[in-house]
């Protein structure tokens, strides 16, 4: 068969398959080109999850008579020029796709203007221009995309159900909003509204917006300026934590990003923060030149590649660090609110805000319709119970604390670490577990065991803290049988295990003799911490000696804590309160199950119905 040409649109409908794979990658596509064109204000209207309609309004600078036409060519745009505009593109789109290909797959309808004389107006069908006309000179642009894949069926087959779609869709406009507080956003569905933002640049309102107000309300902020990056972070206390890792959010240079190495980063801020398995809820924000990053190496931009990655690592993880330590991590213990109401606005909450598109949304008939109703305020005396798979509030904390207070008071002051708990009086023990004490700020229940483990990880932490290079021989050498696999990653990592004293010598197959480690291996503990490095090594290719030692002083202060059912007296306890209170994450044990639970005095006198 003779080599030809593609026809331009078929070409287009061809590339549409890549920009354009449902409704929410052309919101993606259009909602961009509103924020490069520099809306202040971007409303976004769908109906049926945006497979019959799309239109979007903003008030950007418009398009020249000239230029609407050509705007639908592919590979036509007026962000880049040559190849050196490539490495400093500071706008979303660069590529000249998106609108030829959403034309090439739709019935599409444009209005623009720059304000100066009247508008453009142009219809097309499958990517041919088949009307066109003059419009008002309101400034801005308005598109309109009917009837999306009307001429690629089998790509229309693909599409889930109309909440599978609207999920994706809100999730776009939460990520773009996120990225852009200072736009202001509107998302509408069959006429309803389902999203909007004010564009007074509070990320933290948005967050509220997404989340709900309880998360936002938990949330702790930090900045930083380096050199090359600009750095603002909203990280939730450890109390709010997810089930999945899809909850941090990276924004680089106004562009929401995926970014494994980022999030890891982040991970290791809240390390011994959270329990295992359960993931932190962030917003990360990180202005650079554009320079130092790439946006091209992604079909939907969606990831970008940074060029002093480890630098921005290392800002990262500090900044959150910072944002969470200097604040007040003790869960307070809280007089439950009516039921039904909390459970309603919870719901609402993550409905269709949350940016996860695996949970699918729920009709929105009683989104908007029954919330408001109000019901009869059902007081438990006993904390609620309830939990559930995204939000782990513990259950001896239902999400209560007057839900009215304004989310900026809840930003606390900066604090000592010394000082982040007062000074607590034992009162008592309760059933040789837990330790009552009091303090002006209220009563306070301590886990004495995990008390425990925090003070001894922190202090083998200290302890363990300079690798000195000494090497301590053993009186009988370990022998280790290991798999094949890792006797192959022990031989090929031999220089960087010696380099941190492990000599493996073989004796036969897959079996190794160590006769002598590091001095600051935890004695008793030896074994372990090597067949820790050896598992390290498979799965980092390297070895992380700082995170080693975290390792082994977790390992070490939990076998040796005092368990429950111990019995203590006043000076023992205050002693352990006192230890607790002068260490540097006196919250959570180091696996992140928390260490303190305060009732104030207020909470108490609600419970007591003292106060309303
Ligand atoms: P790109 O965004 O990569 O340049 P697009 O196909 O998305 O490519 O858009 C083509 C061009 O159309 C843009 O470069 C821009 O000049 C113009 N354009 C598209 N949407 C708008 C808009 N909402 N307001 C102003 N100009 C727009
Ligand atoms: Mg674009």
């Amino acid at each position: 068969m003779a080599i030809q040409l593609m026809p331009d649109v078929l070409a287009n409908k061809i590339a549409a398959g890549e920009v354009v794979e449902r409704p929410a990658s052309v919101v993606k596509e259009l909602v961009e080109n509103s924020i490069d064109a520099g809306s202040t204000v971007i409303k976004v209207a769908i109906k049926e999850a945006g497979l019959t309609e799309i239109c979007i309004v903003d008030n950007g600078a418009g398009m020249e008579a000239d230029d609407v036409e050509r705007a639908f060519f592919r590979h036509a745009t007026s962000k880049i020029r040559n190849e050196n505009d490539l490495f400093h593109v500071r706008t979303l789109g660069f590529r000249g796709e998106a609108l030829a290909s959403i034309a090439a797959v739709s019935q599409l309808e444009i209005k623009t203007s720059t304000g100066e004389d009247a508008g453009v107006k142009l219809a097309l069908e499958g990517g041919i221009i088949k009307e066109r006309g003059k419009c008002d000179a309101r400034k801005g642009t308005e598109i309109t995309v009917r009837h999306l894949f009307f001429n690629t069926p089998a790509r229309l087959k693909y599409m889930k159900t109309i909440h599978t779609e609207l999920g994706h869709v809100s999730e776009v406009i939460n990520r773009m909003a996120l990225a852009h507080p200072e736009i202001r956003f509107e998302l509408t569905h069959n006429d309803k509204p389902l999203f909007q933002s004010t564009g007074r640049g509070d990320m933290l309102q948005i967050v509220a917006q997404i989340y709900g107000n309880s998360v936002a309300k938990k949330m702790v902020n930090a900045s930083h300026e380096t050199l090359d990056y600009q750095l603002e972070v909203l990280a939730a206390k450890p109390e709010i934590n997810r089930a999945s890792r899809q909850y941090v959010s990276f924004i680089v240079n106004g562009r929401y990003i995926r970014n494994p190495i980022l999030a890891k980063a982040v991970m290791q801020a809240y390390h011994t923060l959270l329990p295992i398995g359960r993931f932190p809820l962030a917003v990360i924000s990180i202005k650079m030149d554009p320079i130092l990053v790439d946006v091209n190496v992604h079909p939907a931009k969606l990831e970008v590649r940074f060029s002093k990655e480890k630098e921005l690592f290392d800002a990262v993880e500090q900044l959150v660090s910072k944002a969470l330590r200097q604040q007040r991590l003790i869960p307070e213990a809280a007089a439950p609110k009516p039921k039904k109401v909390q459970e309603k606005s919870e719901q609402q909450s993550f409905t269709f805000f949350e940016t996860k598109p695996t949970r699918e949304p729920q009709p929105e008939k009683w989104f908007f319709d029954e919330v408001k109703e109000t019901a009869p305020p059902i007081m438990e005396a006993q904390p609620s119970q309830q939990q559930d798979d995204t939000s782990s509030e513990p259950a001896y904390m239902p999400e209560t604390v007057a839900e009215d207070r304004i989310i900026e008071e809840t930003v606390e002051p900066e604090l000592e670490p010394a000082y982040a708990v007062p000074v607590m009086y034992p009162i008592g023990q309760h059933h040789g577990t837990y330790i009552l004490a009091e303090n002006e700020e209220g009563l306070f229940l301590v886990d004495q065991h995990a008390a425990q483990e925090r003070i001894k990880y922190e202090y083998f932490r200290d302890k363990i803290g300079d690798v000195e290079k000494e090497l301590q021989e053993l009186l009988i050498p370990l022998t280790f049988d290991f798999t094949k696999q890792e006797a192959l990653i022990v031989e090929q990592y031999q220089t960087e295990l010696e380099a941190v004293g492990l000599f493996f010598e073989s004796f036969g197959g897959s079996t190794y003799i160590v006769r002598s480690h590091p001095q600051w291996f935890p004695q008793g503990f030896e074994e372990e911490v090597i067949r820790e490095i050896v598992e390290q090594v498979m799965q980092e290719s390297k070895v992380d000696i700082h995170k080693l030692r975290e390792e082994a002083a977790i390992m070490m202060s939990c076998k040796r804590s005092i368990k429950a059912n111990h019995h203590l007296n006043y000076d023992d306890m205050f002693h352990l309160l006192e230890e607790l209170r002068t260490s540097q994450d006196p919250f959570t044990c180091p696996h992140g199950r928390p260490i303190i639970i305060r009732f104030t005095s207020y909470e108490l006198e609600k419970l007591f119905k003292r106060v309303q």
